[in-house]
């Protein structure tokens, strides 16, 4: 930690972490919080509030991660912990059918057109990993065509050229999927409708779905090229496949309906998670009812969770989505483009090569001066500056994505204070950036 120019000592949280990695690989429970990418001391927070978080040395933060995209709303918001409160009281999980879990599909189904059914289940991976069972067990067809770059969770099928923490790791294939596992996958070149017409053509009556971020935020923030979406789904009603459009963190976060709130290309299926929870563990797939129609107890496609449709997570999503109303997207895309508009600004005021790339109000900087429209654009940015740019911040009080291939994420708490903090904090670091070294 102390070769790093930029960081400072974080004794309590390396205490931690000391202790952590003792008793779990690692010493985190998912790879990127780990700070691999960056190096230094990952903070251990105690507590967050509206646009901050509080680690164990009593450091306050403005969080531009949300815990990578639930919390919209910030943390703590007083309504979402009043529900689960009220939650809580009345039990923790009961295995069987609640009427909150009826009332959150009710209110999901209610913002999305082509969702007809939902089925709750409890990460974003259990969701996508379902999808591409049932599209399979729909079609009876076993090939999955999905894109380099795009993170679907850690499906075994599905890890293949995975960006998020796998492009973090650069790691090429995950020991442990075997050869039959990722073997009926098609990794095609994100933004490439060419591969993907070429890819049905040389496999006819094979594939089952294409599955794809919306809007990719797993390579940092990727938008579908004009037309990319619906030529997909063309090309999947073309050849008998299914469409299944990933949400997970663009739902209920790029608009009210999601990222097809924005382009209106009507999926098959579709995935979510994290704001739909709340910050508890609830995430869902759902689409058209003829297929959903297909999974058990409805049909034959076997589907299951102990702790799906949990009181406590669908009432914390209930109240989250309700509070998301037209109003609160107008916040979080305004404050999205006032921190933005501050990034550019500083980093073009230390002549730091850049693009910076958003989808609705999800954005993320590449140090590269070129647009990135794939993984291939969006590893050849100079990624040593990204470093040098996160531990200037994080040493002023703002804490980003320790990792230039994740999305950065804003809240309706975002106030004027908070973006103060992220301004007055930008300036070095874009000097920081500037004079970093490969
Ligand atoms: N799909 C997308 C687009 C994601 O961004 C993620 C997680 O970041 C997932 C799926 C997996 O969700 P979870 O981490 O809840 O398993």
């Amino acid at each position: 930690m102390s070769e790093l120019p930029y960081s400072y000592e974080a004794p309590a949280s390396q205490a931690l972490f000391d202790r952590a990695a003792a008793v779990t690989p690692g010493g985190v429970n998912s790879p990127v919080r780990a700070f691999r990418a960056v190096g230094g001391t990952p903070r251990f927070m105690v507590s967050g509030s509206g646009p901050y978080l509080t680690d164990s040395d009593g450091r306050e933060y403005v969080d531009l991660v949300c815990s990578w995209g639930p919390m919209i709303l910030g943390h703590a918001h007083p309504e979402v912990i009043a529900a689960v409160q009220e939650a809580v009281a009345r039990g923790t999980s009961f295995g069987t059918p609640g009427e909150g879990e009826v009332a959150l599909a009710e209110e999901m189904v209610a913002r999305i057109e082509p969702l007809e059914q939902v089925r709750l289940v409890s990460s974003g991976t259990e969701a996508t990993m379902s999808a591409i069972r049932l599209a399979r067990g729909f079609t009876q067809r076993s090939k999955v065509i999905k894109f380099a770059g795009c993170y679907h969770g850690h499906v075994d099928a599905l890890l293949a050229s995975a960006g998020s923490g796998v492009a973090t790791f650069a790691l090429p294939d995950t020991p442990g999927v075997t050869g039959a596992q990722a073997g009926d996958t098609i990794v095609l070149p994100y933004n490439d409708l060419h591969a993907v017409h070429a890819a049905f053509a040389a496999h006819p009556g094979e594939i089952a779905c294409v599955i794809t971020e919306a809007s990719p935020g797993n390579m940092g923030v990727v938008p579908p090229l004009p037309g990319f979406n619906q030529g997909l789904k063309d090309a999947c009603a073309a050849n008998g496949a299914l469409y299944i459009s990933d949400e997970v963190m663009t739902g209920f976060r790029t608009s009210r309906a999601g990222w097809y709130g924005v382009d209106g290309v009507r999926p098959d299926l579709m995935t979510f998670g994290k704001v739909m929870g709340g910050g508890f563990p609830a995430a869902a797939f759902g689409g058209r009812a003829d297929v959903m129609g297909h999974l058990a107890p409805a049909g034959p496609v076997y589907q299951a969770g102990t702790l799906s449709g949990n009181p406590v997570a669908t009432a914390a999503g209930l109240a989250q989505l309700r509070l998301l109303d037209d109003a609160a997207y107008e916040k979080v895309n305004a404050v999205s483009a006032q921190i933005r508009s501050l990034v550019t600004e500083a980093l073009t005021k230390e002549g730091v090569a850049h693009t910076l790339q958003n989808a609705s109000n999800m954005f993320s900087v590449f140090f590269t001066e070129n647009p990135v429209r794939d993984y291939e654009d969006a590893k050849k940015q100079e990624s040593f500056r990204f470093t040098a740019f996160f531990h200037s911040l994080l040493a002023n009080g703002v804490y980003l994505p320790p990792s230039s291939f994740e999305s950065w994420f804003v809240s309706t708490a975002h106030d004027e204070r908070a973006v103060q903090r992220i301004a007055d904090a930008l300036p070095a670091a874009a000097r920081a950036a500037a004079e970093a070294t490969a």
